[in-house]
């Protein structure tokens, strides 16, 4: 097999893994109910990346119930924890 062939297969299969969404929703904190992306941590990064933000899991539970999940707050949270 040449390295082009093996190299689409393996790409392949890397598309075909299925999201472990059930697995990421009994680690998600977030409390947004309605939110569809709940469980889709690609989705979800995505999401608040393109705003700048980040999501709930990256934030201590009572600070993701603020929904203030600003870049500025997280760096505002952990500045002096690195
Ligand atoms: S962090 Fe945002 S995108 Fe992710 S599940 Fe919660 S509300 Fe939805």
């Amino acid at each position: 097999m040449n390295f082009y062939v093996k190299f689409m297969s393996s790409r392949r299969k890397l598309s075909m893994k299925e999201c472990n969404e059930e697995i990421n929703l009994q680690k998600c904190n977030c409390t947004w109910d309605p939110c569809s992306r709940k469980g889709i941590c690609c989705e979800c990064l995505r999401y608040h990346w393109n705003m700048r933000e980040l999501p709930a899991c990256l934030f201590p539970d009572e600070v993701e119930r603020t929904f203030d999940r600003s870049l500025r707050r997280f760096i505002e949270i952990y500045k002096n924890k690195v």
